[in-house]
């Protein structure tokens, strides 16, 4: 087992790499943990020396084997922890990172793994995020998937994963019936500032989404 700390620096450069691609910036890990870069610095020498990462001054830092895959253990905890709260304990989808964010470093591999049988083996969290299987192996989905942003006016589309767990944001996604799994055709995307005009199935008025909200709602044409 990794201390807190350490977990929680794998974490951040694993959801840094899949964010940007490629090594990631020092001043990333700073921005992303609320630590100064001196902090950050000596901890990447330490990790480096435990092989759990690939770090070269000014040029950034990568996880190596084994740090992706303590990454993905903690991860993997994060999702089942969020998925076990919303099918058995009612939590809202809002509620649950919160918790999870304790809980992942809380609970032992055997746990996770019981959850996960429990739950039936399932493959994404309640905000569409995939599950790292034990072995560290994530299920794929997202070969079709992409941005709404990327979508043209008269296409439709399913809603499978909402890359932000901002609480206020989930509960707007709520009211207007934006959740995974909806089915949106677009209306139209306004050519000047990227507004997406949309249909949700099941409501009766279109809904517009910011240029920036449609960047991080993720879907798969239909
Ligand atoms: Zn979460």
């Amino acid at each position: 087992m990794h201390t807190i700390s350490v977990e929680n620096y794998l974490k951040a450069i694993y959801h840094l790499e899949q964010r940007d691609g490629g090594r990631v910036k020092t001043k990333s890990i700073a921005g992303a943990l609320d630590i100064s870069l001196p902090s950050v610095t000596s901890m990447l020498k330490s990790l480096s020396a435990d092989d759990l990462v690939v770090y070269e001054r000014y040029k950034g830092v990568t996880l190596s084997e084994s740090g992706r895959l303590a990454a993905l253990k903690v991860v993997r905890k994060h999702r089942l922890i969020e998925l076990f709260l919303v099918s058995t304990l009612d939590y809202s989808w809002d509620e649950v990172h919160h918790e999870a964010e304790r809980l992942e470093h809380a609970i032992s591999d055997d746990l996770a793994a019981r959850i996960e049988s429990f739950l039936d083996f399932p493959q994404f969290d309640p905000h569409g995020d995939p599950i790292p299987a034990a072995d560290g192996t994530l299920p794929s989905r997202e070969a079709h998937a992409l941005p709404l942003s990327s979508l043209a006016s008269g296409s439709m589309a399913c809603l499978e994963r909402v890359l932000d767990q901002d609480p206020e944001l989930l509960r707007h996604l709520t009211r207007i019936g934006l959740v995974p799994g909806a089915r949106v055709s677009i209306l139209e995307v306004l050519p000047f500032d990227g507004q997406v005009n949309l249909n949700i199935e099941g409501s009766d008025e279109p809904t517009s989404v910011s240029r920036a909200l449609s960047n991080i709602l993720i879907v798969t044409p239909l």
